[in-house]
């Protein structure tokens, strides 16, 4: 049994801190709106009073914030309240760049530190059967993959520090122009009279299968586990698959990669975000597709 302290107890944070305890972890938790720690605390989860109260002691830290600035300016707290043994664990989406920083300032102070971002959203987070991609070095990544195993179904090692966000935003990239592709491919279909079924049931076995089609598809009805089910409440909010997006297309900017596909996923989720859409989930851009097709 290890110690950790769990920071950011949101969508994600909550219920992967509750795996923890289920495998037998004590958690130490703080997050700064109540309503989480409370609801963390019925799940077995230790409230502390301050990230400070949180760290001191244990044996991991992980972190499931917003975006860098929330993890660069936690760390800042972490890193004076932590011992230099705890293994520091970022599992929250941000810039590789600020990624980077986390984990420089982290060695500075004499830590060890991985970035291990997520796939799987919600339901992957609630099953404990989250995908981890992990950068650092093979020392910090096998100190790693005993804390993450409660709450995973793969724990996949991606290189040095900051690859963990990189294949992050890599896999997010072919998310995000899937789920476009599967929309506009069900609107065309309805503009010339292929039933929704019919589409399904050919794409769903053929070479355009994927997980936007079979596990989140976008028309209701089609799929049980889809958040169109569910008048596309998220599931992974579509704000949050634009701050993923953005981040691959300055990735891409960055190192000179010609992600043209990248960059008009990121406007067609722009504009999604700006008419509305920013707290439905990502599979609601059909209702976009539909809406500039016109009549
Ligand atoms: P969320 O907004 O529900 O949770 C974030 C939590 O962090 C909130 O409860 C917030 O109060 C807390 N927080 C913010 N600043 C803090 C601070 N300084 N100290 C303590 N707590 C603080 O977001 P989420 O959906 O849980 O996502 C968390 C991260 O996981 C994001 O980076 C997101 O991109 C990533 N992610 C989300 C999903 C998903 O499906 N929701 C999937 C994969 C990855």
């Amino acid at each position: 049994m290890a110690v950790i302290g769990f920071i950011g107890l949101g969508h994600m944070g909550g219920p992967m801190s509750a795996n923890l305890v289920k495998g037998g972890h004590e958690v130490r938790g703080f997050d700064l709106v109540p309503a989480a720690l409370e609801a963390a605390e019925a799940t077995g989860v230790t409230p502390a009073g301050s990230i400070a109260e949180a760290v001191a002691g244990a044996d991991a830290v992980i972190t499931m914030l917003p975006g860098g600035k929330q993890l660069l300016e936690c760390y800042d707290q972490v890193l004076g309240a932590a011992s230099p043994e705890t293994l520091l664990i970022d599992s929250s989406t941000v810039d590789v760049a600020d990624a980077r920083k986390a984990h420089e300032r982290a060695a500075e102070a004499g830590f060890g530190s991985v970035d291990a971002p997520v796939s799987g959203g919600t339901a992957g987070a609630e099953a404990g059967t989250l995908t981890f991609m992990v950068g650092g070095t093979e020392e910090n990544y096998n100190r790693a993959q005993p804390v993450l195993e409660p709450m995973a179904r793969k724990v996949i090692h991606c290189g040095g520090p900051g690859n963990g966000q990189v294949t992050k935003m890599c896999n997010n990239l072919v998310l995000g122009a899937s789920m476009i592709a599967v929309s506009e491919a069900f609107v065309l279909g309805e503009r010339l009279g292929v039933s929704h079924q019919a589409l399904y049931d050919v794409v769903s076995i053929s070479t355009g299968q994927c997980w936007s089609l079979t596990t989140n598809c976008p028309v209701p009805g089609l799929v049980e586990t889809s958040r169109a089910n569910h008048d596309y409440e998220p599931g992974f909010a579509a704000a949050l698959m634009l701050k993923d997006l953005k981040l691959a297309a300055s990735a891409a900017e960055q190192s000179g990669t010609d992600a043209a596909i990248g960059r008009l996923a990121t406007e067609l989720y722009q504009r999604f975000n700006d008419e509305g859409g920013a707290g439905f989930d990502f599979g609601a851009i059909i209702k976009s597709v539909r809406e500039h097709s016109g009549h």
